[in-house]
């Protein structure tokens, strides 16, 4: 390693939780997440709950290119892994059911795709991406089970902690939803995360600084946090067309990222602090950076302020 990514390392460690340092503790060896696509829809898209869907949601923003719903589970992970074998031979992976709503099948179905995965040579876990509303007890029982044997985390879309926002954003559920499944999920033991988006409409940055001790008093073991993007073909694209609205510069999103860093629980494992959707859908904000730039802007602007995770944290009592 150089001096200059021991440094940054050190650094990373000390000011948050981060993502990478936890994995590396979790395994041997070197992992990392490879998305498939296991053919899902959303109730929020085809009628159960709506048909519009999330007004933000783009699922051809999810998939990289390997990923095709028209391959079994277990072409797509073998096709994924001769993509990054070339320059990581050793690796191994977790594969990530991202695109739609990764719980929205019978059970047994379920079950069957994600032991499918799980039989492909070097797949050493499951991440699994739903909706809060569409996990039952027979399912977290059964993934209860199988995290018993291998590494299986659940990651929720939890998005905001208003029920208004969420209202507005047409989810489909609200934020007691998210509470009782992220609870039910860890109660369990199973590896439990959550997804949240700073800078949906309606929500300055105070809204978003008044959320924090609330999303973390959940009990989550991993966060990832994104910034507002405005995608081509979305509702919210065709509201910003016909009124545009403020959306955060890098510099904004920066010093709300440390205003909320310091208010969440310091062992809340942070994931991720920026998404970017490929150039060609994304029509706003357009920073232009790559994630490891904006995560060394962050950790420069954190360093300097002396602010770390989890500084102004404190307890909610319910
Ligand atoms: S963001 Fe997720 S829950 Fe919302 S419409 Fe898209 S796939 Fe469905």
């Amino acid at each position: 390693m150089t001096k200059n990514l021991l440094t940054f390392a050190y650094y990373m460690e000390q000011l948050y939780n981060d993502f990478g340092s936890w994995i590396r503790g979790k395994f041997a060896f070197r992992v990392q997440k490879l998305s498939v696509d296991g053919g899902f829809s959303c109730p929020n898209r085809d009628g159960r709950i709506s048909f519009g869907g999330c007004t933000y949601c783009d699922n051809r923003t999810f998939n990289p290119a390997y990923c095709d719903r028209s391959k079994s589970v277990t072409r797509q992970l073998e096709e994924g892994k001769r993509f990054f074998a070339r320059k990581y031979p050793d690796m191994k992976y977790l594969a990530y059911f991202q695109a739609f709503t990764n719980t929205y099948a019978p059970l047994p179905q379920l079950m069957d795709m994600y032991e499918e995965a799980l039989q492909v040579e070097d797949i050493v876990g499951i991440v699994i991406g739903t909706r809060p509303d569409c996990v039952s007890s027979a399912l977290l029982d059964s993934l209860q089970e199988l995290s018993k044997r291998t590494f299986v985390l659940v990651e929720y879309g939890i998005e905001s902690a208003n029920d208004e926002t969420l209202r507005r954003i047409n989810r489909g559920h609200d934020f007691e939803c998210s509470r009782r499944a992220i609870a039910e999920t860890h109660n369990r033991g199973i590896l439990t995360g959550g997804h949240i988006i700073l800078g949906l409409p309606g929500e300055d940055a105070d809204e978003s600084i008044r959320q924090a001790p609330l999303i973390s008093s959940l009990p989550l073991d991993i966060l990832k946090i994104h910034q507002m993007q405005i995608i081509r073909g979305t509702a919210l694209a065709r509201s910003y067309a016909e009124k545009p609205f403020h959306v955060y510069t890098v510099d904004e999103y920066i010093t709300l990222i440390i205003a909320y860093l310091r208010r969440l629980r310091s062992d809340l494992v942070i994931e991720r602090f920026v998404s970017q959707s490929p150039a060609n859908l994304l029509i706003a904000p357009k920073w232009g950076l790559k994630n490891y730039e904006f995560t060394n802007l962050l950790v420069g602007r954190l360093r300097n302020s002396g602010a770390r995770q989890g500084d102004l944290a404190y307890t909610i009592c319910e």
